[in-house]
């Protein structure tokens, strides 16, 4: 419930430079996300990598937080992001979005970026506790076990088209490590897609059950994302302990890691990965490295490394479809115990198609919200409940987009939007694509020609008239092509 006085102070708009009278108010509220931010996170954590934010200003719903480096401002982006979101909607009900950028207080906007460094060290690593034996320092096995969530087991795991691949190359390594073929197993794929779910996944299967294919022996696993390598490979450096950091890591029989992305440009880090890498491989002890990128296209990482990375097993975990969206809705109502009626788990796979991160978000929302009012889920309490996700998921159809949609529809790579390809299943949906760019946004004939591999305006038109046919004579394919607008317009 809204009354006068929350609408007036949630209204106004502080921006730098401009001093509004509700700044002081918008500066407590700061101060207190910064405090339970603090108390969440703790003290070392806080300082390393926190304490350097500072304010932006509040624009519309959309609120600004700034940090001095990209560097700082991507890790917090990652790893406090989602925090920082939800404590900033709880302090203040106007804000929607918090967008975490690089610059001081003071600064303007659109202010150029500080270059980034090209081994940007950790502001403040925690400190390494003196005195304590070196084996205590990189117990590796209580660092993975804490690392690793224990939602994400392939139990809880939704198999469907998109990574079916992905999946049983997972279990195979999971099964029988360091088997000819499977090692190194590369996932790669897009944001939100299962792949840190999978690594866990495989972490979970050997360290509870061993290796399988040996009578279920021990197997010791170090999982831990690039970063943290990263952070680790800096921290060893500067306690002068990088025997012990190297040594520990060419001791496990099983080295995953996660977001291997992150190394590019970290050379010295990078490097130290490459000879962890072939000294494991040597050994014949498994890696399992993800990455948002296929080897071949990490570009930016050392090509020695590129090529050592892809001569094993290389998964890819494809952008979800509506069925394992939904099959995915499903396995994780029924998980919570929550009945959700299928036309509402079938518009959140309809209105949600960016990741599973984001369908998951949604569902627990609605879950937690059914439960908070012991009111059964309704399509229409899902609209109020999810109004401001819907809203960000209903900007405008981009051509990006329909060629997405369209391709995931038919299943043909979205690449082949814009390849020379002629072979009918890759055609047709192409001009399916063109068709609906022309309907659906205001682009112009070359503008979207342009946009399929530089084809020529007559050849959108000619795909223009051709759908429009076929849709007069094939009514299953006019429903498909009608499916798909309505879904790109909803
Ligand atoms: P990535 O590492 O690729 O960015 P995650 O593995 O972190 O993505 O997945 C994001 C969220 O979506 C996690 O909560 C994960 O459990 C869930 N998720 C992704 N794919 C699936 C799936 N196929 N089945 C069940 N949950 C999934
Ligand atoms: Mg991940």
């Amino acid at each position: 419930m809204a009354n006068g006085a929350n609408i007036d102070r949630d209204t106004s708009v502080v921006t730098t430079g401009q001093r509004s009278p509700d700044e002081p108010q918008l500066a407590a509220q700061w101060a207190r996300v910064r405090g339970r931010l603090q108390s969440e996170v703790g003290d070392v954590e806080y300082r390393t990598w926190l304490r350097q934010m500072s304010l932006g200003g509040l624009d519309g719903d959309e609120l600004t937080v700034r940090l001095p480096t990209r560097f700082l401002r991507d890790w917090v982006r990652t790893h406090y992001g989602d925090r920082l979101n939800a404590l900033w909607q709880a302090e203040n009900r106007r804000v929607r979005r918090v967008d975490i950028r690089v610059g001081g207080i003071t600064e303007g906007e659109g202010l150029a970026e500080p270059m980034t460094i090209a081994e940007p060290a950790p502001p403040e690593p925690p400190p390494l506790p003196i005195g304590q034996p070196a084996t205590e320092r990189t117990d590796g096995r209580a660092e993975t076990a804490a690392a690793l969530d224990p939602r994400f087991t392939f139990d809880s795991f939704v198999v469907g088209k998109p990574n079916e691949f992905a999946h049983a190359c997972a279990r195979r390594v999971a099964e029988k490590p360091a088997s000819v073929g499977f090692n190194p197993l590369f996932l790669y794929g897009g944001v939100g897609l299962g792949k840190t779910h999978l690594m866990h996944a495989i972490a979970w299967e050997l360290t509870r059950n061993g290796d399988a294919s040996r009578g279920g022996a021990p197997v010791s696993v170090a999982y831990m994302s690039a970063e943290k390598f990263m952070y680790r490979f800096i921290a060893a450096i500067r306690s002068q302990s990088t025997m012990e950091f190297k040594e520990h890591l060419r001791s496990v029989d099983v080295l995953m890691i996660d977001d291997l992305q992150f190394l590019i440009g970290k050379d010295a880090t990078q490097e130290e990965f490459f000879h962890t890498f072939n000294a494991l491989v040597d050994a014949g002890k498994q890696i399992v490295v993800s990455a948002d990128k296929s080897p071949s296209d990490l570009s930016g990482l050392e090509e020695r490394v590129r090529t050592r990375l892809g001569c094993g097993m290389v998964a890819d975990l494809h952008a979800t479809t509506f069925e394992l969206r939904v099959s995915i809705l499903e396995a994780k109502s029924a998980r919570a115990g929550v009945p959700v009626l299928p036309k509402v788990l079938e518009f959140l796979a309809h209105k949600i198609t960016s990741n599973v991160r984001e369908l998951e978000g949604a569902l627990n929302r609605l879950i937690a919200h059914a439960n908070l009012f012991g009111r059964a889920i309704t399509l229409e309490s899902t609209q109020e409940v999810l109004h401001d996700i819907l809203k960000a998921h209903d900007r405008r159809v981009t051509i990006e987009e329909i060629q997405r949609r369209v391709s995931e529809h038919w299943n043909i790579r979205l690449t082949d939007m814009s390849s020379a390809r002629r072979a009918r299943n890759v055609a047709r949906p192409r001009q399916v694509a063109m068709y609906l760019a022309k309907q659906l946004t205001s682009r112009s004939l070359p503008e979207i020609g342009r946009k399929f591999g530089n084809r020529d305006h007559t050849t959108v038109m000619h795909a223009v008239q051709r759908v429009g046919e076929l849709m007069e004579r094939d009514a299953s394919f006019a429903e498909d092509v009608e499916l798909l607008r309505r879904m790109l317009e909803s």
